[in-house]
């Protein structure tokens, strides 16, 4: 069996939807279940969106017993109301358990969605500009909750073409859950619209951002490759980066 990792031997995160599959593998095997099991229950969750651990059918019913009696559980955002601006702008406001808020945004450019999510509730980089700089922080959001505000969102009938991390939040504030998400939305046993779609990952987001995951880019590439393969394993934050150093856009 492999090194179990840090964020399941704490106990602490029992949230089965904030779990990339190597997670879930790791998981599966210290509760003893069949490690082909993860694949169902990360599939179920991130591709089916199922609310509850029962509802995984291809589980057997002792093992999903067993998984809710360890206290185990799916999360799910609460979607507490839905704006729309004059210039056609949807914006969608979540609440946290306790009752944090924060948006999301659709923007809208001709036949063309961006989708505009978050990675915290209010901001600690108090950007002058900035409304939610104004703000100050309030939380970080779990990878789980990043996934979910795509999740609820697309769910409701509204396509997204691109997805940027430029809602709320300076996503290298909050680098493992934000590659968490990446991840997760990554995964072809869920979404996987990672490559296609996912494009920027922010820095001082409204200063510098790099491409993150752009097969257009692959000296960004490089930079995404960093933070998924050596930050988040090693337990290091992943490196902030000039975007002008590999060629990304101005913001
Ligand atoms: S980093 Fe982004 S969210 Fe935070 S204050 Fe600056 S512009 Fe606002």
């Amino acid at each position: 069996m492999g090194q179990i990792l840090p964020c399941i031997l704490d106990g602490m995160d029992k949230d089965l939807k904030n779990k990339t599959l190597p997670e879930l593998e790791q998981l599966v095997t210290q509760e003893q279940g069949r490690t082909f099991d993860a694949k169902y229950i990360f599939s179920f969750i991130h591709e089916k969106h199922i609310g509850t651990i029962e509802e995984i059918s291809p589980l057997p019913k002792s093992f999903r017993h067993r998984l809710i009696e360890a206290g185990y559980r799916i999360s799910s955002l609460d979607l507490v109301k839905r704006f729309v601006d004059p210039d056609g702008t949807l914006k969608f406001l979540f609440a946290l358990p306790d009752d944090t808020r924060f948006e999301a945004v659709l923007l809208r450019d001709g036949d063309r969605n961006t989708l505009c999510i978050s990675s915290q509730a209010g901001c600690k980089m108090a950007c002058g500009f900035c409304a939610t700089g104004a703000v100050g922080y309030l939380a970080n959001l779990t990878g789980a909750q990043i996934v979910d505000q795509v999740y609820q969102i697309t769910r409701a009938g509204h396509s997204a073409h691109n997805i940027v991390y430029m809602g709320m939040g300076e996503p290298f504030d909050n680098t493992q859950e934000v590659l968490r998400s990446v991840r997760i939305l990554n995964d072809p046993a869920g979404q996987h619209i990672g490559q296609r779609r996912i494009d920027q990952v922010g820095y001082r987001h409204a200063a510098a951002y790099v491409h993150a995951i752009d097969s257009r880019n692959p000296a960004a590439n490089r930079v995404i490759d960093y933070g998924l393969d050596d930050g988040v394993a090693d337990g290091h934050e992943a490196r902030l980066v000039n975007p002008h150093e590999y060629g990304g856009r101005d913001g």
